[in-house]
């Protein structure tokens, strides 16, 4: 039965596309595509031409109606966008969500994201994780962001251009203290790949005393807040007589 498939891609190193992957877009009778060139050079690498649908954050009802039209054909089509999984900071949840209304199954061909790649080499504690994206561009509107975020437990992801990764830290020490400590990583999969685990008042120094430090994509960790303190010791004796005069 003609489906969609969400189709993880590569970040940077071809070799993640999954042979599962591969084997999807092989068969699909059409693909859905953040940007249709970008694709075109990941379909040629694997040898593959494909009828494309271009589908971006300012087309996507219209290309809905595009992979609706492929569906009712009787084909199935897949989704990608330009690294990683789509619809994660990325275009595809409102196509998604039209091809669900219209009774067609979605599919998940699951494979990398920066956001889960660099947890996994954050060595942070694993309990939940927050998924923030990318921060808003303007100092004053970030910073109301991350006042909403200090006191969470979690483990907060973010994604930021090299542009502005410097102030985006920078606010980050501010609002989190200099204390809490930060996953740096940058080009995940790729020649450069470069992470590195610091506290936040460190951190715009580190990327200041190299360029290369400031090149290429980022993903950003910050460890969640520490539980709040453990009670005194008075507090502790006072709830225990407390307690034992309980029924
Ligand atoms: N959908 C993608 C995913 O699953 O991760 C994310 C798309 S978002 C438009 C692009 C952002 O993801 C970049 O600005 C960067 O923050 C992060 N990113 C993508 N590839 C990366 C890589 N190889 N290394 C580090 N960060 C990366």
């Amino acid at each position: 039965t003609p489906s969609l498939y969400v189709v993880a891609t590569p970040l940077g190193n071809l070799q993640d596309l999954s042979p599962r992957a591969a084997q999807v877009l092989g068969e699909v009778g059409a693909i859905a595509a953040e940007d249709t060139r970008h694709t075109q050079r990941l379909l040629d690498a694997q040898g593959l031409r494909k009828r494309l649908i271009a589908v971006h954050e300012h087309n996507e009802q219209a290309a809905a109606e595009q992979v609706l039209a492929v569906l009712a054909g009787g084909a199935s089509v897949a989704l990608v966008s330009d690294a990683g999984t789509p619809a994660i900071s990325d275009p595809g949840a409102r196509a998604v969500a039209r091809v669900r209304a219209a009774g067609y199954a979605v599919l998940a061909v699951p494979g990398p994201c920066a956001a889960v790649a660099a947890l996994s080499v954050a060595g942070f504690l694993p309990g939940g994780f927050r998924f923030v994206g990318f921060l808003p561009p303007r100092e004053a509107a970030r910073r109301a962001r991350l006042e909403m975020l200090r006191e969470d437990g979690d483990n907060l992801v973010f994604y930021e251009a090299p542009h502005r990764v410097v102030e985006c830290l920078a606010d980050l020490a501010a609002v989190f203290g200099s204390e809490r400590r930060v996953l740096i990583a940058r080009e995940l999969t790729k020649l450069h790949e470069q992470s590195a685990v610091l506290a936040l008042g460190e951190a715009v120094a580190w990327l200041e005393a190299d360029a290369n430090r400031r090149r290429g994509e980022f993903v950003l960790v910050v460890e969640g807040a520490p539980a709040t303190e453990p009670m005194n010791a008075e507090a502790e004796r006072v709830l225990a007589l407390l307690l034992a005069e309980l029924p």
